[in-house]
């Protein structure tokens, strides 16, 4: 197995060690080491994947396609329990990713967006007979509206040891907002949760899933230590704790694909470029990916752009993809999975602005 986040964090150092010999000659080379290594927080100490499940509302036979009939959540429950999953929350991977505790072997993260009430009358019920907890992400502005939770009921979610997350203020689309306007809502939410509930709002789930680099650095400003996307795939050791992926329940996911999921392990690239998160100005920009999975032809991948098959070069010497996507203006997700064993999968947005 690869440690993407060490080799990092050695390539960063090695580089910095290097810089400051040239600078200041050998003598100074161990200072900028020691304070270097100092700095560097140790990043989990484990290979750990946590399979984190975003929820909508639910109901008996629900029809509507974010609503998970509350019969099929049983069933998903069940086969959860049955293979031994434990639940973990948004805090627990955090403390993960940052070095300072371990997972279980099998852990799965409950999360539940847009406050909708079913989570305390159809959810949690079924949950507490496994002893299952999750986390709700609140989009404040509309905390106690119709349908929604009210601050009293989120605040016996979070006594009966759920967390309390924030899905934004107004729930709009981020990458669409100015600077301005992202920084105040992130932060206007996460003091709006902080001054209902007891602790802090560490977790955020953005909007739509959508994110760019600014909005990602933005949401570590505002002090989230944790930030969920809907890319697809399990989240796991490598990932960047304000990137987490997750996937997406929703109404007709039949018993055995959710099985699949649970089966599957991220696919991992060691280079991307364009970087996740930076916009691109071209229509058809060139992609490449430097595979980092041992055992996964290059040729083996297949590569889709929101859900459009698109062709790629393979250079396996170099374990290497190119591919060129055609972009719609705005977020577009971007997926590769391979279909061997393990299944593996990644998927990404790359934001199309044209000038
Ligand atoms: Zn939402």
């Amino acid at each position: 197995m690869v440690d993407l986040r060490r080799m990092a964090t050695l390539i960063t150092l090695l580089a910095l060690v290097a810089l400051g010999g040239c600078r200041e000659g050998p003598d100074a080379t161990s200072d900028v080491e020691a304070e270097i290594v100092v700095d560097e927080p140790a990043g989990p100490a484990t290979e750990r994947s946590v399979m984190v499940l975003c929820y909508h509302a639910m109901s008996p036979g629900a029809t509507a396609f974010y609503d998970v009939p509350t019969e099929d959540f049983a069933e998903q429950l069940a086969l959860l329990d049955e293979r031994g999953y434990e639940s973990v929350l948004p805090s627990e991977i955090a403390d993960y990713l940052e070095g300072r505790s371990d997972l279980p072997e099998r852990a799965v993260c409950f999360t539940f967006d847009d406050n909708h009430a079913s989570i305390l009358t159809e959810s949690k019920p079924l949950m507490d007979r496994y002893g299952y907890t999750g986390v709700a992400f609140l989009i404040t502005d509309s905390v106690g509206a119709r349908g929604s939770l009210t601050w009293d009921q989120v605040r016996e979610l979070q006594q009966a040891g759920w967390e309390i997350g924030s899905h934004s203020h107004s729930h709009e689309r981020l990458t669409r907002l100015s600077p301005g306007e992202i920084e105040a809502d992130l932060r206007k939410s996460k003091a709006a949760v902080e001054e209902q509930i007891e602790g802090e709002c560490v977790s955020l789930a953005y909007p739509y899933g959508l994110y760019d680099r600014s909005i990602v650095e933005f949401t570590g400003e505002a002090g989230y230590r944790v930030a969920f996307t809907i890319d697809r795939g399990p989240a796991d050791w490598t990932d960047d704790p304000l990137l987490l992926p997750r996937q997406m329940v929703v109404n007709g996911n039949s018993i055995d694909t959710f099985g699949r999921w649970l089966d599957q392990e991220k696919l991992h690239f060691a280079e991307i470029d364009p970087p996740i998160g930076q916009g691109v100005d071209l229509a058809t920009p060139a992609v490449t990916a430097r595979l980092a999975d041992d055992g996964v032809a290059v040729n083996a991948l297949e590569v889709s752009v929101d859900g459009r098959p698109v062709a790629y070069e393979a250079d396996e010497d170099a374990r290497e993809l190119t591919f060129s996507p055609e972009l719609n203006e705005g977020a577009n997700n971007l997926r590769v999975n391979y279909y061997g064993t393990p299944r593996r999968e990644v998927s990404w947005v790359i934001i199309h602005e044209p000038n």
